[in-house]
This record gives structure tokens, C-alpha cells and sequence, in this order.
């Protein structure tokens, strides 16, 4: 293994170089090891019933219940789309379900309280004269009841353009409850259930639908509502945030429930005091995946990294606690833990760890519990050990925080009162009709020991900014792009002319980091937004998405919900589809005629962001002649 190799990121691979010395294993060392299994790469093994697991060779093209790769390999998909959007969604039934516990006294506010009347009016919610609590108790009723509703559609935000909404009509695809459609995946994927890939593949697209229109978008909207809609702020990203004297806490998984609680907890004067007792000159948090995402857009709490460097936080033998919830946590943390003296604490009973301390995080004494939580991590400072500290120095810059009423209110800058009106994106339109800006491309998702890390997220960002393309990011890529220091205004110099222009202009890096994985909903938002502005559908609008390196069920709901939304969607790693040739062909083909919008593989960043630069020129004629025809129209 050459850890030159595995990372852009110097932090990484110093790290990488410290395990072999110190003698354990981290991801990059299971990779080597790890041969996949081929037909598992290809989707084409089913073991969905005791007469399998089946798979699909030329001398057995059928499983012994007659399923053909394509059903096999389209039922497969469709599961990961339900994992991925039953992990979304149940985060954002949590957080409703905290909203709902929120009263004046208690350890949960409301902190949003117009974005919680402009939520309650949208769903018809009386707010006048009415005490916030109620409203917010009123409102966190109606956001749990779309995920099971018996009758009807899920309430779509304003943001979403009319013209889509009839493409979904039209192929029967607007979801009905959220939790319904993962239902109805895990239902029709059963043995002797759906065995055409063509409707698996509707079914899968409605679920991931009720995703990111639903519960990522509840998760975003009802997080802001109690911890405040972020505003731009700065921060630091890598793990040279890790602070030698002082207590040491990595903050990793998703929901902020928790996250929020531990960040007041550090603030805590007796608990501060408490580290000094320790020996310690105080609390440092750091937050790692998409934790980290959510504590630094509200608080700017510094970035310790993304997902490939849980393990390497540990490594760094200065880290007195790693406490997570749920999701992308590497059950291997636990072995690791024990190997220096970090404290792995889980605290959610969704995810518990074999080996892992676990203290359960008690939404009804919040505080009190995450103060718990803390506590131990500060009496663990004491066992740290010197000789095994390694802290890299790496560590970058990073602007964070733009929410889509954020970018509003930067846009606003450049508005002429005498002309419009502030509080819309209307300049951010024009500057993509004018062609100022090309176009504009949201980069999201995981990292994969597949792809060199950071590599792919990086290189593709420089590329598209170059070619003044703005960058909205989230996730793990934001992180990658804060660490490479793309987050920072300083990269501006990176951006081609007009892009650069712009951004002096509005005050703001050329990539915005618009949050955690549930808050790619923000980026669905804001091109709604600018579809309706232009009065166009989303798949007219100059925009692409990429996940370069992305691994979790959570990225292929994505994925489909993005491509759905009318948005052509870049891989950088191929997945287990390749077996099913007409599921291949509907992802990358046959999408584009019924959302007008598709998936495209391309593990190269570069030739991917040439690609996506293509297509958004093709898509900018195309618009630009509708507009010109539409003057005509007008003029004659
Ligand atoms: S569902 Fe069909 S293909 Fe799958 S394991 Fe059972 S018999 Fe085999
Ligand atoms: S981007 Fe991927 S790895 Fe990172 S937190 Fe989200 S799902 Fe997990």
C-alpha cells in the first residue's frame, strides 16, 4: 500500500503512516485486503429468500423463482434508495419529533420563530395571536404526519415549479407518505412482487422523491426552526483543529438533536472548570461527516474532517472522545478506540456498537445527559497519552453557513431597489441567463476507498469554477472542499473571470457550503427557486450534480431524487447496477425522456466536470432560444 496514493490530504496520509507504526488498521489497510465479490458488484446476487441467494451466470440466468438480472439487480437498487431514504427521513421524524418537545423552559427552543410561521402558514397553520410553542407543537404534528398519512400527497415547499411537479403526475411518481413508499419498496421487492425493472425503478424513484422533497427537507427546515437557520461564519477544517492542550471532543454522525445539546454542554463553566482541573486549558469540539456540517453552519464549530478520517481522528492519540448517533460510523472505531485511549461513546439506541461505551443521549434531560456525555470525555483527559500524540499541523480556512436564505441575503447586495425587489434570487438568475455565470453545479456525497480520497471532490470543484461554474456543496464534499481551502473567499482567484466577478461582487467564496447530507434539500430549494423565478423547470436550468466519491444507500436516494428533480447527476463510482443491462439503460438513457435528466458514470473528475460543463452549455441554448422565442412571441 502506498500511502501516497490513498489521499490528497497530507493530514491523511501522515495518519496512515502513524498506523503502520503504531500497529493497527484503519479503512484504507481493509481495502487492500478486501477483494469484492463481482456478482455483488454487478447487483446480480439476490438473497432476498431461503431458496437463494441466486445469482446470474450464463448457465443460470434466472434465479430459481425465475427472477432475471434486471429484476434482481432493480429490486437490489431500490433497496439501497429505501435505506438510504429510511435513514433521511427517520433523522427528520427525530428532529419533528423534538420540535414537538420544545417549551419556553425546556432544553429545546425555538430559535427561527419566523421560518416556524412561515412554515405554519404553509400547511394552513393558525398563527395569529397564538403562543410560538403552540404553533411550534401544531406545526411538528402536521411534519409527523406526512410520513404516514393514509390519504393524499406529500405537502410540496413552494419551491418546487409546477412543471415538475406534472412530469411526476405524469409517471406516477409524487410520493404519498414518506414512510409508505419505503413500505412499498421493501413490499414490492419481496419474493414474487415487482419483476419489471422498469416500474421497480418508478417505485424507486417516488421513495427517493419523498426524500429529499420530504424528510431531509423536514429534517432541514425543523432544524433550523430550533437551532437557527445558519448565516455565513467562519471556521477551520482538518485535523489540525485537534488542540494539544486542551480536551479533545469529536462530534460524528447526523442528527443535531444531539450535537446541539453537547456544544452548550462544552460551554458549560463547570464543566470548562472541570477540564482545567484535569490539566487541560479546556474544551475543543470538532465535528466530523455531516455532524460536523450541522454544528459548524450554526456555531462555526471547526471541521475535524469527513468520512474517511474518523479512524485518523483517533489515530492522532489526542482525542479524549469520539460521540456519535447515527449513521456512517465505522463500527471499527470501537477496536481502534481501545488501542489509545479515546472514549467511543454511541448514544443513540438506533445505533449501537458492540465494544462502544454507550451512554443513551435522553432527549427529555438534553442537557443534562449531553453534559454526562461531556463530562466523561474531560475525566478521559487524564489517561492521554503523550508519546502516542500526533496532531498534523494541516488545517485550513473555510467560509460555511449559507443556507438558501443566506445566499439571499448576499444576493441582495447587488440588487437595485429601484428596479427589484430584495428577499429573491432573482440576481442569481441573471447572472445565469446573462452567462456570467455558466451555470451552476452541486458536488455532494461520501468518500470511497475506491478513489484516491478528497481527489475526486477537489479536482472536479477546481475544474467547474474555473469555467465559471458556482459550486453549492454538502456532506462529506464540502469537507473536502473546506480542507483544500475552496471554501475560502481567498478562492476566488481559483474562479474563472466572470465567477470571481460575481462573488466580489456578492461577498462570497465561489463554493457555498449549504450544510449536512438532509440539507441537499437547501440546494433543491434554491434551483426550485430559480426555476420558478425564470418560470422554467428544473431540468431547463444550466445545473448538474456530482457525487465524485460517494459510498451510503443515503448517496443512491440522493442521486435518484436529484436526477428526478430534472437535474443530469455525475457518479465518480459506478454503482451495482452494471449487471442489469436494462436497468443500465433506463439510469443512463431512458431517465432523461421521462425527468429529463439522467445518471452518468465517470470515475475521471476532470472528464467529468468537461462533461457537466457540456452539458450545461447544451442546456443554456436550449433555454436562451426559449427565451429568445418567448421575446418574439412577446414583441409580435
Ligand atoms: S427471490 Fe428469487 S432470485 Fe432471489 S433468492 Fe429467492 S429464488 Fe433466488
Ligand atoms: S456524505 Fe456520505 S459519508 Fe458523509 S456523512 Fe453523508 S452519507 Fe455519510
Amino acid at each position: 500500500m502506498d500511502e501516497k496514493l490513498l489521499s490528497i490530504d497530507s493530514a491523511v496520509n501522515e495518519l496512515i503512516k502513524k498506523a503502520k507504526e503504531d500497529g493497527v488498521e484503519t479503512i484504507f489497510d481493509r481495502k487492500e485486503n478486501m477483494k469484492p465479490c463481482p456478482m455483488g458488484e454487478k447487483g446480480i446476487c439476490c438473497r432476498i429468500c431461503a431458496m437463494g441467494p441466486c445469482r446470474i451466470t450464463p448457465k443460470t440466468p434466472r434465479g430459481l423463482c425465475g427472477a432475471t438480472a434486471d429484476v434482481i439487480v432493480s429490486r437490489n437498487f431500490a433497496r439501497m434508495v429505501a435505506g438510504g431514504a429510511a435513514a433521511h427521513s427517520d433523522h427528520g421524524r427525530d428532529i419533528a419529533h423534538v420540535l414537538h418537545m420544545t417549551s419556553k423552559d425546556g432544553n429545546y427552543k425555538v430559535t427561527d420563530e419566523e421560518k416556524l410561521k412561515e412554515l405554519a402558514k404553509r400547511w394552513k397553520i393558525e398563527t395569529e395571536g397564538r403562543d410560538i410553542y403552540d404553533i411550534a407543537h401544531e406545526v411538528a404534528e402536521f411534519a409527523l404526519n406526512e410520513f404516514g398519512k393514509p390519504f393524499g400527497t406529500l405537502e410540496f415547499p413552494p419551491s418546487l415549479p409546477e412543471q415538475r411537479k406534472k412530469v411526476w403526475e405524469n409517471l406516477n411518481i409524487v410520493p404519498r407518505a414518506i414512510d409508505r413508499e419505503v413500505v412499498t419498496i421493501m413490499h414490492s421487492t419481496h419474493v414474487g412482487c415487482t419483476a419489471d425493472a422498469d416500474s421497480m425503478l418508478n417505485i424507486s424513484m417516488r421513495t427517493a422523491i419523498s426524500d429529499g422533497w420530504g424528510g431531509s427537507y423536514i429534517a432541514t427546515e425543523l432544524s433550523d426552526i430550533l437551532f437557527g437557520t445558519p448565516i455565513p461564519r467562519e471556521t477551520e477544517a482538518n485535523l489540525g483543529v485537534l488542540e494539544e492542550n486542551q480536551v479533545n471532543i469529536v462530534l460524528h454522525g447526523h442528527e443535531p438533536s444531539l450535537s446541539e445539546m453537547i456544544v452548550l454542554a462544552a460551554e458549560d463553566p463547570e464543566l470548562i472548570e472541570l477540564a482545567k482541573e484535569v490539566g487541560a486549558d479546556g474544551i475543543n469540539l470538532a465535528g466530523m461527516c455531516c455532524t460536523a456540517n450541522e454544528v459548524t453552519m450554526r456555531h462555526g464549530v471547526k471541521i475535524a474532517g469527513n468520512f474517511a478520517q474518523q479512524e485518523l481522528a483517533v489515530l492522532t492519540g489526542a482525542v479524549e472522545a469520539v460521540i456519535v448517533d447515527v449513521q456512517c460510523i465505522f463500527p471499527a472505531l470501537a477496536s481502534l478506540a481501545e488501542c489509545y485511549h479515546t472514549k467511543f461513546i454511541t448514544t443513540s439506541p438506533k445505533a449501537r456498537i458492540t465494544g462502544a461505551t454507550h451512554i443513551e443521549f435522553d432527549e427529555e434531560k438534553a442537557l443534562e445527559s449531553a453534559k454526562q456525555i461531556v463530562r466523561e470525555a474531560i475525566l478521559n483527559f487524564k489517561n492521554r497519552k503523550k508519546e502516542k500524540v500526533f496532531i498534523p499541523k494541516t488545517k485550513s480556512h473555510a467560509m460555511v453557513g449559507y443556507s438558501t436564505k443566506a445566499i439571499i441575503n448576499q444576493l441582495d447586495k447587488v440588487v437595485n431597489s429601484h428596479i427589484d425587489k430584495p428577499g429573491t434570487v432573482k440576481p442569481l438568475a441573471d447572472c445565469i441567463t446573462s452567462g456570467v455565470l455558466r451555470g451552476a453545479a452541486g458536488i455532494v456525497g461520501c468518500n470511497n476507498p475506491k478513489v484516491k480520497h478528497d481527489y475526486g471532490h477537489v479536482e472536479m470543484i477546481k475544474e467547474l469554477i474555473k469555467n465559471d461554474v458556482i459550486v453549492v456543496t454538502t456532506g462529506c464534499a464540502a469537507q473536502a472542499a473546506a480542507k483544500a481551502g475552496l471554501l475560502s473567499k481567498d478562492a476566488r482567484k481559483l474562479a474563472g473571470k466572470g465567477l470571481a466577478t460575481v462573488c466580489e461582487l456578492v461577498d462570497i467564496p465561489p463554493v457555498l457550503h449549504m450544510g449536512s447530507c438532509v440539507d441537499i434539500s437547501r440546494i433543491l430549494e434554491l434551483v426550485g427557486l430559480v426555476a420558478k423565478q425564470l418560470n422554467v423547470d428544473i431540468s431547463e436550468l444550466p445545473v448538474v450534480g456530482a457525487a465524485p466519491e460517494w459510498m451510503s444507500e443515503k448517496a443512491v436516494s440522493i442521486g435518484t431524487y436529484v436526477v428526478s428533480s430534472g437535474i443530469d447527476t455525475w457518479l465518480g463510482v459506478a454503482p451495482p447496477v452494471t449487471g442489469g443491462p436494462r436497468v443500465l439503460e433506463i439510469l443512463t438513457s431512458e431517465m432523461e425522456n421521462m425527468v429529463g435528466a439522467k445518471f452518468f458514470v465517470e470515475p475521471d473528475p476532470i472528464k467529468a466536470a468537461h462533461q457537466m460543463i457540456e452539458k450545461i452549455e447544451q442546456k443554456r441554448k436550449v433555454l436562451e432560444e426559449k427565451f429568445e422565442n418567448i421575446k418574439a412571441v412577446a414583441q409580435a
